[in-house]
């Protein structure tokens, strides 16, 4: 027997939501989002599942590579542009898009004098203050871009999409800059998609909502029509019936308020479960709404299972996903699914179920 915990990827609910994100923006084209490893699914494993798509997003030059030799054909951007100008010919060769959002980067282009055209989306600071030109900067930029023959998408990102009047004034002034340009346009993260239809532009490009979890607090990723791709489970270990007053974990954090019947679960911090998920987090035993008591130790956590009087070693444990909403988990342990899903540990077996 090995350590039971693993991840189960749903490759069916991927394309799932990748079907609802095109219902949702059906004038676009989708860039799917899948750096820091696919949202923690495995990149090449979910590019495969998703080559419908019309390109992929992602961070480094060599995973780009990866991406471009395993036989996608369509878009690849970089979604932080290269780091170095000697990457531009690595991007030329494998026909790779890449952001510009820093004056550098154009005086790299421009110095590069490559016979092709580069793929490059200039980023425009619409108010996020991160990455990409000042308005007042973006014309000059345009400019230099287009004579070093560049093909130009325009992009910015929204911080707030997930707010009612999340995008207004960032909209506003995009929308301000570009108006005449008859160039491409990317804007929509997934929270823009699933709430500004008038925001979609050519190119829309969701993240999270492919893996099945919610970009907004106040809506479920079900309401949405998302289906969730990874589910993170494992199984009781061990067992035991304590008394009132008995400690459970490190710091003995919690105190059992009566007699209680307890269970370990194969499942700790180093596996990317959240350390500071409090006493009380929603957990699954035997398909049953349970919590997990005092603290997440490296590699096992306390469940109360006072109430699941069938639970016994071997009992099957979700941790999130297929039943309990990853979303859920992250709201109680004070954070957001983007960081649960991606912190899966790499010593966490993954399978993927077709
Ligand atoms: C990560 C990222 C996205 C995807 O965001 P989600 O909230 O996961 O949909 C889109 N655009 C940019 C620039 C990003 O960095």
């Amino acid at each position: 027997m090995t350590r039971p915990i693993r991840a189960t990827v749903d490759l069916t609910a991927l394309r799932h939501n990748l079907g609802v994100a095109r219902s949702y923006a059906p004038h676009s084209r989708i860039m799917a989002v899948i750096k820091a490893n696919g949202y923690g699914h495995g990149m090449l494993q979910v590019a495969k599942a998703l080559a419908s798509a019309d390109g992929f997003a992602i961070l480094n030059l060599a995973e780009a590579i990866a991406l471009r030799e395993s036989g996608f054909s369509k878009d690849i951007l970089l979604l932080e542009g290269f780091f170095s100008a000697d990457e531009i010919p690595l991007l030329v060769q494998h026909e790779l898009s890449t952001v510009i959002h820093a004056p550098w980067q154009i005086d790299a282009v421009l110095q590069a004098r490559s016979s092709t055209p580069i793929q490059a989306w200039l980023k425009i600071n619409s108010g996020m203050n991160r990455l990409g030109f000042q308005p007042d900067e973006f014309p000059a930029a345009l400019q230099k871009l287009q004579q070093a023959g560049a093909k130009v998408t325009l992009m910015t990102h929204f911080a707030c999409a997930d707010e009612s009047n999340g995008i207004t004034e960032q909209l506003a002034l995009f929308n301000a800059l570009v108006h005449d340009l008859q160039l491409p346009r990317s804007l929509s993260n997934s929270a823009a998609l699933l709430s500004f239809p008038d925001a979609l532009g050519d190119w829309a490009r969701p993240g999270i909502m492919l893996y099945g979890a919610s970009p907004m607090n106040h809506k479920s990723a079900s309401e949405f029509g998302l289906k969730p791709v990874m589910t993170l489970s494992s199984e009781i270990i061990a067992t035991r019936d304590i008394h009132a007053g008995a400690k459970v974990g490190y710091g003995g954090s919690f105190c059992a308020p009566g007699t209680m019947r307890i269970g370990t679960v194969a499942c700790g911090y180093a596996d990317g479960y959240p350390r500071h998920a409090p006493s009380g987090t929603p957990v699954l035993v035997e398909g049953q709404h349970s919590r997990i008591i005092g603290r997440v130790s490296m590699d096992m956590l306390t469940v109360d299972l006072t109430r699941i009087p069938e639970a016994r070693i071997g009992s099957p444990v979700t941790l999130w996903g297929e039943g309990l909403p990853v979303d859920v988990v992250a709201a109680a342990a004070g954070t957001i699914s983007y960081e649960l899903l991606c912190a899966i540990a790499a010593r966490v077996p993954m399978s993927e179920v077709a």
